[in-house]
């Protein structure tokens, strides 16, 4: 018995078999998704760094089978979910976000067929050199595209922002009236 999520594979082959594969990992075992994340927590302090971030859970479950276009190409689809570890683009702080990922795939090995606008609408178009697939390569490279350029918290309250700080102003206002009063007094 082998390994669906890791053998090399004709995609026909797990077309045909109609092949579920059930993801239960890791970010360790997805190597793309792991080296974006290390590059993005790399900008925080040694310290500042959490430290378990390898073993973020991804699950999910993607399924072969053919695309819906009448082609005959084979598709892969599903879903995937993913926590990733990120530096906030506001504030700066590490916090973790959850990535839902769908999966919709048509396999091809014409380099433009994309461009032909020849592909089931909602599926990307996946050129392969030949007829084999790995699918953890196919499912690190699309979590990979579908993290954002620029992560941030989805809640303010959870973002220590710097333009949050001006909602803090109230604190320091005795000090602007302390300051007031001193150059009133300068004046007298
Ligand atoms: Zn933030």
């Amino acid at each position: 018995m082998g390994d669906p999520l890791h053998d090399r594979q004709s995609v026909n082959v797990l077309a045909n078999a109609r092949q579920v594969i059930e993801i239960a990992g890791n970010i360790e075992g997805f190597p793309r998704v792991a080296e974006s994340v290390e590059n993005d927590l790399a900008t925080l302090p040694a310290g500042a760094r959490p430290g378990n971030w390898r073993a973020q859970p991804i699950t999910g479950r993607v399924r072969f089978g053919h695309a819906p276009d009448g082609s005959g190409d084979p598709a892969l689809e599903g879903e995937v979910l993913a926590q990733v570890p990120a530096v906030c683009q506001r504030c700066l702080e590490p916090f973790r976000y959850a990535l839902d990922v769908p999966v919709a795939v048509q396999f091809g090995r014409e380099a433009n067929k994309a461009l032909d606008a020849a592909v089931s609408p909602g599926y990307e178009y996946w050129e392969l050199p030949d007829d084999r697939v790995r699918p953890v390569d196919i499912v690190d490279e699309l979590i990979v595209m579908a993290m954002p350029l620029s992560a941030r918290h989805a809640n303010d309250e959870d973002c220590r922002a710097p333009e949050e700080a001006g909602a803090a102003s109230d604190r320091t206002r005795p000090f602007a009236d302390l300051r007031r009063q001193m150059e009133n007094a300068d004046k007298e």
